[in-house]
């Protein structure tokens, strides 16, 4: 073998992609747990939690901009299923006459465009995110249960995970919320995290008992939240520091975007909570992970935490016209603005000013190695103001 086949080969392996071996199938368990707390939940001690990666994240949107949203479920699970804010997906608030933009579909419906025989699951605890917010979008899920108590939610999953393909299972217990509102931070929160815990072990089990029985299979599972809580975690929707604290946790290493806090100079929020990733991140990981291209039309907010970062924390100012972002990469970023394609520069520059002005809403992306990351602008003439219902 020549030196350079030899490199070449050594290379494929390196990147995991062996040309012995063919490509294994990607499969992915969604766990939510509803209102969990961060350092709550790592206060427990030999918790499951620890068998995963994991990384603080946000909720919430940018406070005072125009992703701004509540820190409550029906904006949040939504968020976390399309991989954008509210002020795209269009779930403002749990009013449940709300559903998903079309514009903005979830993994649900975006899987199934991709992969037509898919086995699709959602089975949740808090009804509404199957019977309201994306009843029509999740309409050709194999499986939508909802209402279920958490041990059914994870019986069920248990089920389709041992009998299924289970191509994207979505599950979300909602008894740690339910154990704060009704008596916030204390022993029954931590009873409730505690059982929840043990679920998510039972699910992580399974996982990894099909893995060995399918070494074709390439299992991904994410574990997060929809918000964090109140001072005395009885209550959650504002934004304050801990209600907009998550995390995001994985079976997989994750990227840089998760594992090395960048920090938004202009606007570094509550301790630098913006360094951290976005609530957004996770339906952009999943997606790259089950093999689709993430596309700049899709204007995905959120940049995934497998692969390439793109450039990170993609942000707009309005006052002076400029998109920002971090970026040390070297190569090029696409700007593109309501579909087109606006200019292109090095990313080390870290800022464009747009030359039209910022004064009308816009849908920026701003592309660098084939990931794209989306800013909706608002429009100056409003101050951005969440209105009281939502909460
Ligand atoms: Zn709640």
């Amino acid at each position: 073998m020549s030196l350079s086949a030899l490199l070449l080969l050594t290379g494929l392996l390196l990147k995991g992609c062996d040309p012995r071996e063919p490509p294994r199938q990607p499969k992915t368990l969604i766990i939510g747990m509803d209102g969990v707390q961060l350092d709550h939940y790592e206060a427990l001690p030999h918790s499951n939690l620890q068998r995963l990666y994991y990384g603080k994240a946000y909720a919430g949107g940018i406070t005072g901009r125009a992703s701004e949203q509540g820190t409550i479920s029906g904006p949040g699970w939504v968020t976390l299923l399309t991989g954008v804010w509210a002020n795209k997906h269009g779930v403002v608030s749990n009013n449940e006459s709300l559903r998903v933009d079309p514009a903005f579909p979830s993994l649900f419906k975006r899987l199934r465009q991709a992969m037509p025989n898919a086995y699709i699951a959602s089975v949740v605890n808090w009804p509404p995110i199957n019977t309201a917010y994306l009843l029509e979008d999740a309409q050709r899920n194999d499986v939508r249960d909802s209402g279920l108590t958490d041990q059914q939610v994870t019986e069920r999953a248990l089920d389709i995970l041992d009998k299924t393909s289970a191509d994207l299972t979505f599950v979300q217990l909602d008894e740690p919320d339910q154990a704060g509102h009704a008596s916030g931070f204390g022993s029954a929160y931590d009873l409730a995290l505690r059982e929840a815990d043990g679920r998510l072990g039972r699910l992580l089990d399974k996982v990894e008992e099909r893995s060995q029985a399918h070494p074709d299979e390439d299992w991904l599972v994410i574990l997060s939240t929809d918000h964090g809580r109140d001072q005395d975690g009885q209550g959650h929707g504002g934004t304050s520091e801990q209600e907009k604290t998550i995390f995001i946790a994985s079976n997989k290493r994750l990227n840089a975007e998760l594992t090395q806090p960048s920090i938004p100079d202009d606007n570094p929020g509550p301790n630098n909570l913006y360094s951290y990733a976005a609530q957004t991140a996770v339906a952009p990981t999943v997606l790259r992970h089950m093999n689709l291209d993430l596309l700049p039309e899709w204007k995905l907010d959120g940049t995934p935490l497998l692969g390439d970062t793109g450039v990170r924390k993609a942000r707009a100012d309005e006052a002076s016209d400029r998109l920002l972002w971090n970026s040390s990469s070297q190569g090029n970023v696409i700007i593109h603005k309501n579909d087109q394609v606006m200019v292109e520069l090095s990313a080390s520059q870290q800022q464009w000013r747009d030359p039209q002005g910022m004064r009308q809403g816009a849908d920026y992306v701003l592309e660098l190695d084939g990931t794209p990351a989306a800013v909706r602008t608002h429009p100056m003439s409003r101050p951005f103001v969440i209105e009281e219902s939502s909460y």
